[in-house]
């Protein structure tokens, strides 16, 4: 994202020197240009019903962008309804899911007459059922459930096997059709699913979407006319150069594949990969020292600025701004926070720096922000989205 004029950082149009008058470190800056390829390449192999993961990244400014390229929001929260309805989303072109709403999300969701709401448990649906009943409404319901399927990803953003809190178990679909049938107040439009972050191998798509499809069936075939299948988000961003290549057009295939000639309207609900490479951190090297031989650049972002690395041993590339020096040293990049394991990287290859300089951390434009928090009470990061010369 960072292109180098006369030596300088800039992102689009604008120098990093600039940005860092007018704010103070650390900070995150977004490139619009980026996010628009990412959801115009997204909506062109995998067509219209794009539906924003909005916990990726809920920037409003970000969540407006997202709107005027016409994709839908899917949100987890009455937050992030009201952010998305803010930014102007139509309510038709919004989904809340989640694996605990609450009766105040529920009449929330209700009220401002939202595409659907994806149900998560057999007691969720009852309870919506209640409150629409008691609303007088008849209310459009999806069904998320847990297709028992590995997506062969990092145990901590896992989602689709059986032992995961998300979801239906698949075992319970009888269960489901019978219970969905006795609610009147409902209208079970569409079934989805999602089954982790961070999914690259074609074997795990393939499989889930042979699975989906047989469970569609199977409501078409009790009666339950379903419409659409959500095929939830989870497309692979690459954060370092040994992690495997993922190419979208082979989810196309897959696709293709397993829904020819379909009767059901399929959709996505992407979020890392519509904006993670569009995101980094700035940050100022605070103070250098050596403990027990380990040269560390302690930096003003810390665990509280991104948690990534702390909660998941997330990996982010580290640049330096100065590329050039006659000297190389192998950095750990720590934080400020009270913490031993706010360490952003070990051993990384930087120029040699000095206190004062700056330091990029790439592809934190997805849950990056959005998980940041006042910890050590210290304030959260301001964040700069730039278009062209503008930000
Ligand atoms: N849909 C649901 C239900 C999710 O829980 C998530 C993320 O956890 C997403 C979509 C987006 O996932 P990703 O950002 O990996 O595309």
């Amino acid at each position: 994202m960072l292109n180098y004029k006369n030596n300088d950082p800039y992102i689009e149009g604008i120098s990093l020197y600039e940005l860092v008058q007018v704010c103070e470190t650390p900070f995150y800056v977004y490139s619009q240009e980026k996010i628009i390829d990412q959801v115009n390449k997204t909506k062109k192999i995998l067509g219209d019903n794009i539906f924003y993961s909005v916990k990726s990244n809920s920037n409003q400014a970000i969540l407006r962008l997202m709107q005027s390229l016409d994709i839908g929001a899917d949100v987890v929260s009455s937050g992030e309804l009201k952010r998305a309805v803010d930014a102007g989303f139509d309510p038709n072109k919004i989904i809340f899911e989640g694996v605990g709403k609450s009766e105040q999300d529920l009449l929330y969701a209700m009220h401002k007459n939202i595409r659907l709401i994806n149900t998560e448990s057999l007691a969720e649906i009852k309870l919506l059922n209640n409150l629409a009943k008691e609303k007088n409404k008849i209310v459009d319901i999806g069904v998320r459930l847990n297709p028992d399927i590995d997506g062969e990803t990092l145990s901590k953003i896992s989602t689709g096997k059986k032992t995961d809190k998300f979801g239906i178990e698949i075992d319970n679909i009888d269960k489901i059709i019978e219970l969905v049938k006795t609610c009147k107040s409902l209208n079970l439009v569409g079934i989805s699913c999602h089954i982790g972050s961070q999914i690259s191998k074609i074997e795990v798509y393939k499989n889930m979407f042979n699975q989906m499809k047989k469970i569609a069936d199977k409501f078409f075939e009790s009666g339950i006319m379903i419409k659409h299948i959500d095929l939830g988000g989870g497309f692979h961003v690459k954060y370092k150069d040994s992690d495997p290549d993922f190419n979208i057009e082979m989810v196309k295939q897959e696709l293709d594949n397993c829904f020819a000639k379909t009767k059901y309207e399929l959709s996505f609900e992407p979020g890392r990969y519509l904006v993670a490479e569009a995101g980094i951190i700035i940050t100022s090297i605070i103070t250098i020292k050596n403990n027990g031989g380990i040269d560390y650049l302690i930096v003003d972002a810390g665990m509280n600025t991104l948690i990534r690395p702390a909660m998941y041993g997330a990996h982010h590339e580290i640049l330096a701004i100065n590329l050039k020096s006659e000297e190389f040293i192998d950095y750990t990049i720590a934080g400020p926070i009270c913490e031993s394991t706010d360490i952003f990287s070990k051993n990384i290859r930087l120029a040699k720096q000095k206190i004062g300089n700056l330091l990029v951390i790439k592809n934190t434009g997805a849950y990056g922000k959005v998980m940041s928090s006042n910890y050590n009470s210290r304030p959260l990061p301001s964040e700069i989205l730039v278009n062209n010369d503008n930000y």
